[in-house]
């Protein structure tokens, strides 16, 4: 993504939104142009769904057939025109009952009057064996926040998206020496990423390779991986960088402060609402039943403008959230 400059934490933006997908970012669009102080914060152009798209052929008003990552970097573009804020950065956390509330990323603690979530639904149920136990051991999902920890040692990154790559890059600054497992043929980070990676002298590319354990007692040691045709290696290392995306709803960073459905999805009103007020939810992340660019988009339109409504009454009066 072409992010803005790193913004200020101290400032109250009237609203953050986590996820810049078609949804977060159509919603962006609409507040900032409504005037209203818009934040989004996302990991990665190719972390989500519409970024991970090879081709785009029935969103309306595109004739020529462009990637998904495209058409979201076009979205996003629109809505930097109308001066929201772009920031690269994974939500760990939230507070959402308090006013304001805060959102807590890798790089920084944001505040905000409300909070849209527009995560979508590429999360992971299934973990890789010995991830969850070694979790805090040695398995990390955060190189900006662990990398230091590894200096000089050997440790695996699992993943093929630009959020990948960029916490890769990252680690080659510590590391001896970063083993990128990408299962598939082929890495889907933007090329100039790619070609930073590949720059790295301390870089090891696996292309079609799948960690499948993670081995240790007390701490990583290694993982196993099993590579497309040649079968299953062992490589010693003492961090594990997991990367891998799935197909359920990205609530992890909410930490209870909102009910799921029994399937994991986030559920809302009309106007896209949550139980908490203040805090709206649109997008993939509500398990849809039709999952199109062009549904998360209408769904960020109208939860803009639930949102600028509620924001601009409070200025006026104190704002009954329930109505
Ligand atoms: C392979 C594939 C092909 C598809 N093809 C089409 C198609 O041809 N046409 C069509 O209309 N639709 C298609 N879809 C569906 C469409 O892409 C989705 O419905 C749409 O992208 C959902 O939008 P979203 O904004 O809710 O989620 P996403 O597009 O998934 O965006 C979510 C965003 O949230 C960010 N994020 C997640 N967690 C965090 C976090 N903790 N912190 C910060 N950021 C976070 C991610 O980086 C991501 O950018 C396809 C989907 C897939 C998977």
């Amino acid at each position: 993504m072409e992010a803005s400059p790193v913004p200020e934490t101290e400032t109250l933006w009237d609203v953050v939104i986590i996820g810049g997908g078609p949804a977060g970012a159509t919603a962006a669009l609409y507040l900032a142009r409504a005037n209203l102080k818009t934040l989004v914060i996302d990991k990665g152009l190719t972390a989500g769904a519409l970024g991970i798209t090879s081709r785009i052929a029935n969103y309306p008003g595109i004739l020529e057939e462009i990637s998904g990552a495209e058409l979201l970097q076009r979205m996003r573009q629109q809505a930097q025109r109308f001066n929201a804020v772009f920031v690269q950065d994974k939500v760990q956390a939230v507070e959402l009952e308090g006013d304001p509330k805060l959102i807590f990323a890798n790089a920084g603690t944001y505040s905000a009057r409300a909070v849209i979530i527009a995560t979508g639904a590429m999360g992971r149920k299934q973990r890789i064996k010995g991830e969850e136990e070694l979790l805090g051991h040695g398995v990390s999902y955060c190189a900006t926040c662990d990398g230091a920890f590894f200096r000089d040692q050997d440790v695996a990154v699992a993943g093929n998206t630009d959020e990948a790559v960029e916490e890769a890059i990252f680690l080659t600054r510590f590391a001896r020496r970063v083993h990128f497992f990408c299962p598939t043929p082929a890495l889907k980070a933007p090329e100039h990423l790619v070609e930073e990676l590949l720059a790295q002298p301390n870089v090891s590319l696996y292309l079609g390779a799948a960690v499948v354990e993670i081995i240790g007692k007390e701490h990583v040691e290694a993982v196993r991986v099993a590579l497309r045709g040649e079968g299953v290696i062992t490589v010693p290392v003492s961090g594990a960088f997991i990367y891998l995306q799935g197909n359920v709803p990205i609530t992890d960073f909410l930490g209870g402060q909102l009910p799921l459905t029994e399937t994991g999805c986030l559920s809302v009103d009309a106007e896209f609402r949550t139980a908490l007020p203040g805090v709206y939810a649109v997008g993939d992340v509500l398990c849809n039943h039709v999952k199109q660019a062009v549904v998360a988009a209408a769904e960020g339109a109208i939860a803009a403008m639930a949102v600028e409504k509620a924001l601009r009454g409070r200025k006026q009066l104190a704002v009954d959230w329930s109505k």
